[in-house]
């Protein structure tokens, strides 16, 4: 396993985990000026911005674009709003490209709203990602599909586990071609009993195309905005890395941490500082 002690060239920050409170220019300029090596924007703060200058900021301060978040949620009550989700998601491909990012993140949606039929939901997400392939093919930006804890099965995600998005993977790119594969995040696939082995088969496909960190609390009291800084929870994080990077995973380490009531309160570059000190540390 590769030594994070003074590699933060090698380690990537998720702007979710500064808490969306600047513009991106800003958030840009503080991350590189951290030493990171690595970013991962959302689109809310691209779109806010202006997309070929935020690209060019990124690019003069050599910063590797790890991911681009996210996708929008596929599955639909009817064939025009998926259309519409498909739409939106090629733009948001055309985007990833001009940022350079190396993969679109999808977290691909959970139940339509007032239905119970998770396998329609399933049937569609597989839909829209057939669909979304070409365009990932024609601007060079594999989709990594990234499955969420199962707690978020109704209402962000029904893809669960990795084995899961592999299977997926195979079956809409079974040459694996590379335009699609598996964002690995610690704090969705952490408890899986299959983690080691579905880390493997993923690697063995060559299909990891990114790696997240952040901690699972081990009292959590939100869903959503309880992540921890790593370090603070119960994930073995050297342990998944060190699976991670045998699997044939040499990208960045993403930090991705939404915990609104703690991080997202404290001054920015603070936060970096301790993500820094965790990343070569504890991770
Ligand atoms: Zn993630």
């Amino acid at each position: 396993m590769r030594n994070l002690q003074g590699r933060l060239d090698l380690c990537s920050i998720n702007t979710a985990t500064l808490g969306h409170r600047e513009p991106l220019n800003q958030t840009i300029d503080r991350i590189a000026r951290a030493g990171f090596g690595g970013i991962a924007p959302w689109r809310r703060e691209v779109e806010a911005g202006d997309l070929a200058q935020l690209a060019r900021q990124i690019k003069s301060l050599d910063l590797t674009v790890t991911g681009y978040c996210r996708s929008t949620y596929l599955p639909a009550a009817t064939t025009t709003e998926f259309n519409a989700n498909i739409e939106a998601n090629r733009a948001a491909i055309r985007d990833a490209a001009v940022l350079g990012a190396q993969c679109f993140v999808m977290v691909v949606g959970g139940l339509v709203p007032g239905s119970r039929d998770v396998q329609d939901a399933r049937s569609q997400v597989i839909d829209g990602i057939e669909i979304l392939l070409d365009t990932a093919r024609e601007y060079g930006v594999p989709l990594a599909l990234e499955p969420l804890h199962p707690m978020y099965a109704a209402n962000r995600a029904v893809v669960n586990t990795i084995a899961q998005a592999v299977q997926i993977c195979e079956a809409v790119d079974p040459a694996r071609t590379g335009v699609i594969g598996v964002a690995v995040d610690v704090y969705h696939c952490w408890w899986d009993p299959e983690l080691t082995a579905s880390i493997a088969a993923v690697g063995q496909a060559g299909r990891i195309l990114a790696y997240h960190v952040c901690d699972w609390m081990y009292e959590t009291g939100d869903m959503l905005l309880d992540r921890g800084m790593m370090g603070d929870g119960v994930i073995d994080l050297p342990s998944v890395r060190s699976c991670v990077e045998h699997a044939g995973y040499n990208g960045l380490v993403e930090t991705e941490i939404f915990f609104a009531q703690n991080w997202w309160q404290r001054d920015p570059d603070k936060v970096l500082a301790i993500c820094a000190e965790r990343l070569q540390t504890v991770c």
